[in-house]
């Protein structure tokens, strides 16, 4: 326990996902001290499980969330823009059959069935074309291309499809890593002043004499500390009436419905770079997306989970679900024998009290309480509205803080996305030319993941040797070097997994070899 009266900060973040570590950049950027803490590493709960889509969510035109489609939408390109190395756009190619059916829960299912009783269950394919018109006006596009129809018979996206598929539209969304998007965050509020503590549970919060008093705990060595705080954000994603009750000692008057969502990762089951948008005779959808260049991520699924702390996992079911609704489309069954690696998250939605997982909605809710210190409590939202989300949140906020100034990261780059979204490859090209020992693969991977900051990675080295140990798959020790001093990691798994996907790649030897080198990293010099 901290002896002397601990420094007060303005705001205290619970939760290291994307909304937390979103609000504390947006916080911090205004004026205010912002104080985060994270239990376990950045983006290690449902920040990194996700589609890795911006996207404005098509489906949800179905359930007329207008609003959230809108502002997903038009976020996309402000997003893209901010960080060109960690997103790019991409295009989705929606296969049109009529066996396709509609969740028969959704308000436009239930008015088609009203108006035109003989089309029940059916999704035609004129209402995805209004969908689509929808979807490409909604949202401002400048940079991303509209929707365009598909002969799947001369495409070489219909080569990998079955037969009966002749007629497709195609329309844009964009690509984001997810939870490197969450660190860069992390990262840019740090360097604005925020201080970012991982592996640092939030044990308890109480308001004392007008501060919330916060106790945490180092998961690592259990040791606590105090932190005071004039407000505090909850923004702990699927903890977050556990936090309520649990951590504040509050009854929570709104809902979290958790709803589990898992992905497969398959070899790579077709050659071109676009995505499929598959809709299965469930009335659910799922994609299949060009994955790590070697790979296809195909998900996902939607079931309740009932418990936070059970740690969510793809199941049996759920993988041979995915692979049987892909195989409904592509000529070359898809197998458990094809899956190399499986993931899931959960998603910590506002309960709105709809009756399926799937009809749950996406949007989010800030509640917010108290008239001196005050909480703000996140419930829901998206990784494609998180910066809209932290906006919403300050809004709410900034009334307590007469310093605070007004929103500014529209527009604003993510640490390296300070270049053109038509410059990256040139950005490889350069790289490349500059440290010729790189393959194209590896610039690309370098560029993908660290954008201009590449260049810092490598520094004056000359040959690969200079990089230091290799640990395989082109990860170099400079490069662990950097993400252990830099970008919080201090393990393989938040190497491997998190900062990049290497873990694809690595066998469990190498992975292994990479933790002793951590740890032994640590020893000499701890990092954080
Ligand atoms: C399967 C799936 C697919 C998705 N696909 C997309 C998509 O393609 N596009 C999109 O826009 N959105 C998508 N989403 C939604 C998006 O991923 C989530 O809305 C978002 O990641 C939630 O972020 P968060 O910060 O609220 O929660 P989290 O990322 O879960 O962060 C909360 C953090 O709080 C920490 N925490 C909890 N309690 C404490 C405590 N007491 N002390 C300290 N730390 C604590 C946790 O460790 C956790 O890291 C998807 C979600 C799922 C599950």
């Amino acid at each position: 326990m901290a002896s002397s009266t601990p420094k007060v900060t303005d705001i205290f973040v619970i939760g290291g996902g994307i909304n937390g570590c979103g609000i504390a950049r947006d916080a911090v950027g205004r004026g205010l001290t912002v104080e985060l803490a994270e239990m376990n590493d950045l983006a290690s709960a449902t920040s990194s499980a996700s589609t890795k889509l911006f996207h404005g969510g098509l489906r949800y035109l179905e359930y007329f969330e207008v609003r959230l489609v809108r502002e997903a939408l038009i976020e996309r390109e402000t997003l893209l823009r901010a960080m060109p190395h960690i997103s790019w756009p991409m295009r989705f190619v929606l296969p049109m059959h009529r066996e396709m059916r509609f969740d028969n829960d959704t308000p436009t299912s239930r008015l088609l069935s009203f108006v035109m009783p003989w089309m029940k269950g059916r999704r035609p394919s004129w209402l995805i074309r209004m969908g689509l018109f929808m979807y490409d006006h909604l949202g401002g596009r400048k940079i991303l291309p509209g929707t365009r129809s598909v002969d799947l018979t001369t495409d070489e996206a219909g080569v990998p499809l079955h037969d009966k598929f002749s007629r497709a539209f195609e329309y844009s969304d964009c690509w984001v890593e997810d939870s490197r998007l969450v660190v860069l965050n992390a990262r840019d509020a740090e360097a604005r002043g925020a201080t970012i503590n991982t592996r640092t549970k939030v044990v308890s919060a109480r308001r004392e004499n007008g501060l919330w008093r916060v106790e945490t705990e180092n998961t690592d060595t259990s040791a606590r500390s105090v932190s005071l705080a004039r407000a505090l954000v909850n923004a702990a994603g699927p903890w977050v009436a556990d936090v309520i009750e649990g951590v504040m000692g509050q009854n929570s008057s709104a809902g979290v419905r958790l709803v589990r969502g898992s992905h497969i990762v398959t070899k790579r089951l077709f050659d071109h770079d676009r995505c499929y948008f598959f809709q299965g005779t469930d009335g659910r959808i799922i994609f299949a997306i060009p994955y790590q260049e070697d790979f296809t991520l195909i998900g996902t699924t939607d079931k309740e989970h009932d418990d936070a702390d059970a740690r969510p996992e793809c199941t049996d079911e759920e993988a041979q679900y995915l692979c049987d609704f892909a195989t409904e489309y592509f000529k070359r069954p898809v197998t458990m024998q094809d899956v190399v690696w499986r993931y899931s998250g959960v998603r910590p939605l506002y309960d709105d009290g709809a009756s399926s997982a799937t009809a749950a909605t996406r949007d989010y809710v800030l509640k917010i309480e108290g008239e001196t210190a005050p909480v703000l409590n996140v419930f829901g939202g998206k990784i494609t509205t998180y910066r809209k989300l932290a906006e919403a949140a300050m809004a709410k906020l900034v009334p307590y803080f007469d310093q605070a100034t007004g929103d500014w990261t529209a527009g604003v780059a993510m640490p390296g996305g300070d270049f053109a979204v038509s410059d990256v490859d040139k950005l490889i090209a350069d790289l490349q030319a500059e440290y010729g020992f790189l393959t194209p693969a590896w610039a690309k991977r370098l560029v993908r993941a660290y954008g201009t900051e590449a260049r810092e990675i490598l520094g004056a080295t000359k040959t690969v040797a200079d990089l230091g140990q290799d640990f395989g798959a082109t990860l170099s020790e400079a490069e662990v070097t950097w993400l252990m001093s830099r970008e919080y990691a201090l393990s393989a798994e938040d190497v491997v997994w998190r900062r990049s996907k290497l873990g694809l790649r690595l066998s469990p030897l190498q992975i292994s070899a990479l933790d002793d080198h951590i740890a032994a990293a640590r020893q000499n010099a701890p990092v954080r």
